[in-house]
């Protein structure tokens, strides 16, 4: 009896594995129902998400070959919103990647971003008209870190400070990702610090950075990050990040992607039935 139950449950974690090892980035489209989130930020799927314009009001979206517009109606509704901001400064938000039509992990890029509600968002000031067709393809953005200094670039503008703080008032902003020297200079520049305890330091995030909603309400499958403590995080750990993320010598670090693959992870069932609709 026991050896069954072994069998069953190792079977069944071998058919897991397989669909975390799937294609997700080869289906082209969402299903058609209501949004439903299964899994968390690095190791999850969804329903029924929706079509995030490529080129919205007050937001563009770079890349758009990739086919990673789709999320969560919350992630849209945060997006237009950040969008309406950037239209009053004369600006067009700039998104990277978000997820792809049903989520799941990607075949290059971003570990995270499974679940419809991760967004990159380019450090750009592009004015209201935005950028063309062809620009959106190939745009190269600076790096806001001069990273054999550890301290910020030439590149930085006021207006990335005002985004990314746009971005942490929004109540439904769980955490922000940015490089750590980014990090450190909110912490020397920001006089009201409450705000800093959803700014969090992480590897690369030097010319884009990275928002992620908390779960929606009623999503019951949508599993939540330990909560981040409300402390600004101005502090020593920020300041050995920086240390450790850069280099006299050789400037900025480039995020290490590991050669050994990770061992793969064991999606939750639904998303099985979500990737073969
Ligand atoms: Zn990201």
């Amino acid at each position: 009896m026991k050896l069954i139950q072994t069998l069953a449950v190792s079977s069944l974690t071998f058919t897991s594995v397989a669909l975390a090892q799937s294609s997700w980035h080869t289906v082209k489209k969402p299903t058609l129902e209501q949004t439903k989130i299964y899994g968390s930020y690095a190791n999850g799927c969804f329903s029924g998400g929706e079509v995030i314009p490529i080129n919205g009001d007050g937001f563009q979206q770079v890349r758009p070959s990739r086919n990673r517009n789709y999320g969560d109606e919350s992630l849209l509704i945060f997006i237009e919103s950040l969008g309406q901001y950037a239209k009053m400064q004369n600006k067009t938000v700039i998104l990277g990647d978000l997820s792809q039509p049903r989520g799941g992990p990607m075949n290059f890029g971003h570990s995270s971003h499974q679940i419809g509600l991760d967004v990159d968002i380019w450090f750009e000031a592009i004015g209201k008209d935005g950028l063309t067709k062809q620009q959106r393809e190939n745009l190269a953005t600076p790096s806001l870190v001069d990273g054999k200094k550890g301290v910020i670039s030439k590149h930085w503008q006021p207006y990335y400070r005002d985004l990314i703080h746009q971005a942490a008032l929004y109540p439904k902003t769980e955490r922000i990702f940015v490089n750590p020297v980014i990090k450190a200079y909110l912490c020397e520049t920001e006089k009201d610090k409450s705000w800093l305890y959803k700014v969090r330091p992480w590897f690369g995030h030097d010319s884009h950075f990275h928002v992620r909603l908390v779960c929606p309400k009623g999503q019951k499958d949508c599993e939540p990050q330990a909560p981040v403590a409300k402390t600004s995080g101005c502090d020593a750990d920020l300041q050995n990040w920086v240390k450790d993320q850069t280099d006299l010598a050789l400037g900025i670090k480039k995020p290490t992607v590991s050669k050994s693959k990770p061992a793969p992870k064991v999606m939750p069932a639904m998303c099985r039935t979500i990737l073969n609709q």
